[in-house]
């Protein structure tokens, strides 16, 4: 029987992950489906960002903001118990030793130094877990800016500590009581609001989704991670590169801030989802939140709420870059579900003492599946994103183990 390899393009493929093409496209997807006033704004973004990515002032401050706020850089941790037992070479890129504990910040902390230098006086923000609305509460405090993060009724309900910890760090949290009354909704509701406060609010989204510019831009934030990983990778690994690149994928920011530093290189790039949130695997074309994507929907084109035991999964689509690298062959999506995720977190813990995130779990969960069925030959070079650190996640664990 031939060896038919799931890439169908040998990487990498020329001219990828760089900047979308006209009107904001990655291939097919991607663009500015907003309301007029919302596209001028997002045309002012757009503008502000470039001039700033171009400017070493901003660039310095940034990555000053970075190491002394952030704590970067992050380690780059070989995974030594683990890796004997899989027969790979697992090395742990570790967002989770950020600041907050997850790679959000590295994006947050951009868009609010942008938003000052544009003479915004306020960060509008949507949040599932409260994640990214814990990040941007943070940057707001830190950068003297207000903070109003919209989130679902019911996920104020379900993550309480997140929503007090904002409230803690100044944040206004606004419940939102439309639709199912969790992320989606929330993000809606805090585009609708983001229309009547475009003078003198940032809007600030919290992955690779919505519209042109914030898919580009937020990569280009979390870039960091890949350039970081790359340069490490450079001075600790034996051929200088990784063979297999890997990080979970909700909106995709992660994966995408990780592939970047990887594109150029022959690095296979998987992108794991959770079974109940698989836009990338299983969506279907569809314009949401501003962008033309990948989105779980059902027989009428209504999209579908995402479950997953890991709250930043939750998301019923993928960012377009994302999709497009699908297309192209460039990366792989694959699923895994909530009992494999918890399998692996409980690994990672027992062999390396590390609690990863949930979502981060879905990633190491196919690295070890993969190991297990020849998907990942033996002895191959691995590089994962660690995304974020497992504390918020310790109450659903308690519940299951
Ligand atoms: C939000 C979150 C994710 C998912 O977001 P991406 O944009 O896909 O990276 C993954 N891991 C952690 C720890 C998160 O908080």
């Amino acid at each position: 029987m031939r060896y038919v390899s799931p890439w169908r393009e040998a990487a990498p493929v020329a001219g990828t992950m760089g900047e979308p093409g006209a009107r904001g496209r990655f291939g097919d997807y991607g663009g500015r489906y907003a309301p007029e006033s919302l596209v001028e704004a997002c045309r002012e973004v757009e503008e502000a960002f470039r001039e700033a990515w171009a400017d070493p002032g901003f660039r310095g401050d940034l990555a000053e903001l970075l190491a002394v706020h952030a704590g970067r850089p992050t380690p780059l941790t070989p995974a030594r118990r683990l890796s004997r037992e899989l027969g790979v070479r697992l090395w742990l890129k570790r967002e989770d030793l950020t600041h907050t504990g997850s790679h959000k910040i590295n994006n947050v902390l951009g868009q609010a130094l942008l938003a000052a230098r544009m003479g915004r006086r306020r960060l509008i923000a949507e949040t599932g877990a409260g994640q990214h609305g814990v990040a941007t509460a943070t940057a707001a405090a830190l950068l003297g800016l207000e903070a109003t993060v919209f989130m679902g009724e019911r996920d104020i309900e379900r993550q309480d500590l997140n929503v007090f910890r904002m409230r803690l760090l100044g944040a206004e949290v606004v419940p939102v009581t439309t639709g199912s009354r969790t992320l989606k909704d929330a993000t809606s509701e805090a585009m609708r609001h983001w229309v009547g406060a475009t003078g003198d609010s940032h809007y600030c989204v919290g992955s690779v989704i919505g519209p042109d510019p914030y898919p580009w831009m937020v990569r280009e934030l979390q870039r960091v991670i890949g350039d970081e990983a790359r340069a490490q990778c450079a001075a600790e690994l034996r051929t200088g590169l990784p063979d297999h690149v890997v990080a979970c994928v909700g909106g995709g920011s992660n994966a995408a801030g990780t592939f970047a530093g990887f594109a150029d290189t022959p690095a296979r790039f998987v992108g794991v989802e959770a079974e109940g949130g698989a836009g990338a695997s299983r969506g279907r074309l569809g314009v949401l939140h501003g962008c033309r994507s990948l989105f779980l929907q059902d027989g009428d084109g209504q999209i579908v709420e995402a479950h997953s035991i890991a709250a930043g999964l939750d998301y019923p689509g993928v960012g377009p870059e994302h999709a497009h690298l699908r297309d192209l062959g460039r990366a792989r999506y694959v699923t895994v579900t909530d009992e494999e995720a918890v399998g692996a977190a409980l690994r990672l813990a027992r062999t390396e003492g590390i609690v990863p995130a949930l979502e981060s779990a879905h990633a190491l969960a196919w690295v070890i599946r993969a190991a297990g069925d020849g998907g990942l030959p033996a002895g191959s070079t691995v590089l994962m994103t660690l995304s974020g650190r497992g504390d918020k996640d310790i109450s659903t664990l308690k519940e299951l183990l």
